[in-house]
C-alpha cells in the first residue's frame, strides 16, 4: 500500500512558491505523479490553486479532463500529428518543436475552429526534442503567422541542472537567452518563458524566469545526492505492506528462484506480498533492507514476481505485522534514494515504477 501524505505536498508546494518568489509554480504530474497517482495529486494541486499543470503525454492530459481536472494542462512531450485534433478538443496546450509541428497545430486549430494554445519548445544542449537554439528563429518567426494558435510560452530544459558543477547548465541558460533576445529586438511581447526542473529551482535562481516546473522536489524528494538543498522538502509517499507468511528456515535450504541466498543456522524468515510487479525491482534481491517492527532486515534470495522474503534471525514476527518498504518506523527510516542505491537506479526510477496494482491512500497527516 502507497500512502500519500497531501499535507505534506501542501507544503512543499508552498516552499517551492515562497523560493521562486514571483514565478509560477506548475506541479509536474507526468507518470502517474511520480507514483503518488495521476488524479489524485492533480486535484490537490487544482485545490492549492496550481496555476497549470505538467504532464508528458496527450493521454495523461485526456485523464485529467475526463476526471473533471480544470485548470490549464501543458503537455510537455513531443507530439504526433494526428494526435493534434485530440489535444485541441481536451484543451491541453501543446508543446511545438518544430516549424512542421507547429504548421500542423495552426491548421488543426484552422479546421476545427479551436484555438490552440503552444509552448514553443527550445533545445539549447538536452539533444532531446525542442528546435536547436541555432535554428530557433526560424520557429519563432514561423509562430509570429499563426492565426489560430497563442503562442503562450517558451521554453527549454536543462540536462544538468542537479549537477555539483553547473557549467553546463549555465551555457544552456546563455543560449535560452539569446534565444528569447528574438522578442526584444522586434519589442515584441515575450511569451511566458520557463526552464527550471527540480534542480534549477535549487540551484538555478537566474533560470526561474516567469514560471517553473518542479517534478520530484513537489514530492519531497531532491533530485540528486549534490544538489544544494536551497528548499526543504519532506517525502510525501510511504510504501507499506503486511507479513502474510512466517517460517523457520533450516541450516543449507535456499531461498527463492536460483538459490542465490541460504543460511548456515537455524533461521525466521517472513514473506511479504510485494514483488517486481510492483515495482520493487529484482535488482532489490539480497541488497534492500525492510523495516518490521521498528527494526531494520535484509531481504534474501531473488525478489519474486509477487513476494520476498525477509531474514528476522531469531526474532519474532506476526502475519500481519507491517513492513514498510520506504518510509519509517520505530525511529528508523527507509528512504527512495536508499531504494535507488540498492537498485543502482535513481529516486526518479524508484518512484515512477510503483505499479498501479499498488493500492494508494491518501492521508492528512498532523504536522506541527
Ligand atoms: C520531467 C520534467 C520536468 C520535471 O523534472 P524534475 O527533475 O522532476 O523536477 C520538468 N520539465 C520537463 C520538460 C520534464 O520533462
Amino acid at each position: 500500500m502507497v500512502t500519500v501524505d497531501l499535507n505534506r505536498l501542501t507544503e512543499n508546494y508552498h516552499a517551492i512558491r515562497r523560493h521562486v518568489g514571483a514565478s509560477v509554480v506548475m506541479p509536474v504530474l507526468k507518470a502517474n505523479a511520480y507514483g503518488h497517482g495521476l488524479v489524485e495529486v492533480a486535484r490537490h494541486m487544482e485545490a492549492l490553486g496550481a496555476a497549470v499543470l505538467g504532464v508528458a503525454f496527450l493521454e495523461e492530459g485526456i485523464l485529467l479532463r475526463e476526471q473533471g481536472i480544470r485548470t490549464p494542462i501543458l503537455v510537455l512531450g513531443g507530439i504526433m500529428g494526428d494526435q493534434v485534433p485530440l489535444f485541441l478538443q481536451h484543451d491541453l496546450a501543446l508543446t511545438a518543436s518544430s516549424v512542421e509541428k507547429l504548421t500542423q497545430i495552426d491548421q488543426a486549430a484552422q479546421a476545427l475552429g479551436i484555438r490552440a494554445r503552444v509552448h514553443l519548445k527550445i533545445d539549447t544542449g538536452m539533444e532531446r526534442i525542442g528546435v536547436h537554439y541555432y535554428s530557433a528563429e526560424s520557429l519563432l518567426e514561423a509562430s509570429l503567422t499563426c492565426r489560430f494558435t497563442e503562442i503562450e510560452g517558451i521554453f527549454s530544459h536543462f540536462a544538468n541542472a542537479d549537477a555539483a558543477d553547473l557549467t553546463s547548465a549555465r551555457v544552456q541558460l546563455e543560449r535560452f537567452d539569446e534565444v528569447l533576445r528574438f522578442y526584444e529586438k522586434r519589442s515584441l511581447p515575450t511569451p511566458t518563458r520557463h526552464m527550471a526542473n527540480s534542480g534549477a529551482v535549487l540551484q538555478l535562481p537566474e533560470s526561474h524566469y516567469d514560471l517553473v516546473r518542479p517534478g520530484i522536489l513537489l514530492y519531497g524528494v531532491y533530485p540528486s545526492n549534490e544538489v544544494r538543498r536551497s528548499v526543504a522538502v519532506t517525502p510525501a509517499l510511504e510504501w507499506t505492506s503486511r507479513v502474510v507468511y512466517f517460517k523457520v528456515l533450516k541450516p543449507n535450504h535456499p531461498v527463492s528462484y536460483g538459490s542465490t541466498w541460504e543460511s548456515d543456522h537455524l533461521v525466521r524468515l517472513v514473506t511479504v506480498p510485494v514483488g517486481y510487479g510492483d515495482g520493487y525491482f529484482r535488482a532489490l534481491s539480497n541488497r534492500a533492507e525492510v523495516l518490521l517492527n521498528g527494526k531494520r532486515y535484509p531481504v534474501v534470495g531473488r525478489i519474486c514476481m509477487d513476494q520476498f522474503m525477509v531474514n528476522i534471525e531469531w526474532e519474532s514476527a506476526y502475519n500481519g505485522d507491517v513492513v514498510t518498504l520506504v518510509g519509517a518506523q520505530g525511529g528508523q527510516t527507509i528512504s527512495v534514494e536508499d531504494l535507488a542505491n540498492w537498485a543502482d537506479t535513481i529516486p526518479y526510477e524508484i518512484l515512477t515504477n510503483i505499479n498501479t496494482r499498488v493500492p494508494r491512500v491518501y492521508v492528512r497527516a498532523d504536522t506541527d
